[in-house]
């Protein structure tokens, strides 16, 4: 059974065609990445399997259900994006626990799971502060730690780490791959850096104007690029 299947999806904005068929299967627990030059439609991939968007013709399924037209919020999915998108004047408990308060979760319930998501990424003290008084690391942490506490069966990342710097980036990075085998959720996570890509993924898709070049682990990428495209992505030279 696979955790999302995408079949003939199509996007258009008005007259432009941005995801031009796009045929995924995506297995439970598999960490995905998309890479692809700028404008090619990775982040718009993302925002129609979290439902930001809707598909202009396709289908869409989460776990064998069809899910064109269900709302976010019943999609069990969770996004975290490049700009850390926090609440300015909540504390980082507060900003962890929102979206829990809207799901109506008690209260007692909603603070273990902060708990829970501050100890696994190891910000449990900086629960009091608010977002300007942390580092740009730290705040990618509560971010994350905002996508933990929903519980999602699936994670979507959008280039989280491109507004850190190259240290902290290897770090996160590590961390996120810990993350991966300790909650046991579908990631799926759109970069530009071909380590990144090389280091996380399970399988690599490769996107070019709207449409899937290659699709595969990222040694046979590596090693069988099927086309000079994907060759320069990620592969030896052809
Ligand atoms: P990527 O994340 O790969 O850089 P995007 O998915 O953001 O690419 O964008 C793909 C293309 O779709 C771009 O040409 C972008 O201008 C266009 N696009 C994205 N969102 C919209 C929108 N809401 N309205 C019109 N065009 C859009
Ligand atoms: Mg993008």
């Amino acid at each position: 059974m696979a955790a999302i299947t995408l079949r003939r999806v199509t996007k258009s904005f008005g007259p432009v065609h941005v995801i031009k068929g796009v045929d995924l299967e995506i297995e439970p627990n598999e960490f995905v990445v998309f890479v692809g030059p700028s404008g090619c439609g990775k982040s718009t991939l993302l925002r129609l399997i979290a439902g930001l968007e809707d598909i202009t013709s396709g289908e869409l399924m989460i776990d064998e259900e069809i899910v064109n037209d269900l709302p976010p919020a019943e999609r069990h999915i969770a996004m975290v994006f490049q700009s850390y998108a926090l609440y300015p004047h909540m504390s980082v408990y507060d900003n962890m626990a929102f979206g829990l308060k809207l799901a109506k979760l008690d209260r007692e319930a909603a603070d273990a799971r902060v708990r829970n998501a501050a100890r696994i990424l190891q910000i449990e003290h900086l629960l009091d502060r608010k977002p300007r008084q942390l580092s740009g690391g730290q705040r990618q942490r509560v971010a994350i730690g905002r996508a933990i506490v929903r519980d999602p069966k699936v994670f979507l990342f959008d280039e989280p780490l491109s507004n850190l710097d190259a240290a902290l980036r290897v770090q996160m990075r590590v961390e996120i791959a810990k993350l991966h085998q300790e909650l046991d959720a579908t990631m799926v996570y759109v970069t530009h850096d071909q380590v990144e890509a090389m280091t996380l993924a399970d399988r690599i898709v490769v996107l070019d104007a709207g449409r899937v070049q290659q699709f595969g682990a990222p040694l046979e990428l590596y090693q069988h690029p099927r086309n000079r495209f994907v060759a320069g992505f990620i592969g030896s030279p052809k």
